[in-house]
């Protein structure tokens, strides 16, 4: 399994690959490590978070949001210069291409877990299929908690 997380220290992204076996967890960028305890990695799953302990854990198609942006902006020009040449169907039919290849797109790309606390993510969690979406009451909880904290929260949902 790879994860990806934010070191709490220095901010800098670590990406590893990480097992059952696991001990510890290092920030590639500078000192912080964190012990990683037995039940937080079960049999290939993510059961907590290794760089923050947090249980939950929500699942998202791990789609780049440059990606998604990309295609919209593409499928816009593209049918409003039809439009504008009074091609109709042709603007239209760009739309609903564009709307199919963001479908297959979707369809075909993999889930991500990611951490409600710290936004570590985590690709081939054995147990990603039985994970739940993203729950805005559930983010709300640990937005309230990083401001009591003193902390700036994150914004939601990230890619
Ligand atoms: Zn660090
Ligand atoms: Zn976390």
């Amino acid at each position: 399994m790879e994860m990806a997380f934010l070191c709490p220290v220095c901010e800098e992204q670590t990406q590893c690959e990480c097992n059952d076996q696991m001990e510890t967890l290092e920030c590639r960028h500078c000192d912080w490590s964190r012990t990683v305890p037995d039940r937080a990695l079960q049999d290939g799953a993510v059961r907590e978070c290794l760089a923050c302990g947090c249980e939950d854990l929500w699942k998202q198609r791990d789609f780049p949001q440059w990606l998604g942006i990309t295609l919209v902006a593409v499928a816009a020009t593209l049918s409003t210069i039809a439009w504008a040449m009074y091609e109709n169907v042709w603007a239209i039919g760009i739309l609903m291409g564009f709307g199919l290849l963001d479908y297959v797109f979707y369809a075909i790309m993999p889930d991500v877990l990611v951490c409600y606390r710290c936004r570590a993510r985590y690709r081939h969690s054995a147990n990603e299929g039985s994970m739940p979406k993203f729950n805005h009451e559930t983010a709300e909880r640990y937005r309230q908690e990083e401001i009591r904290l003193g902390k700036t929260p994150q914004s939601t949902p990230p890619q």
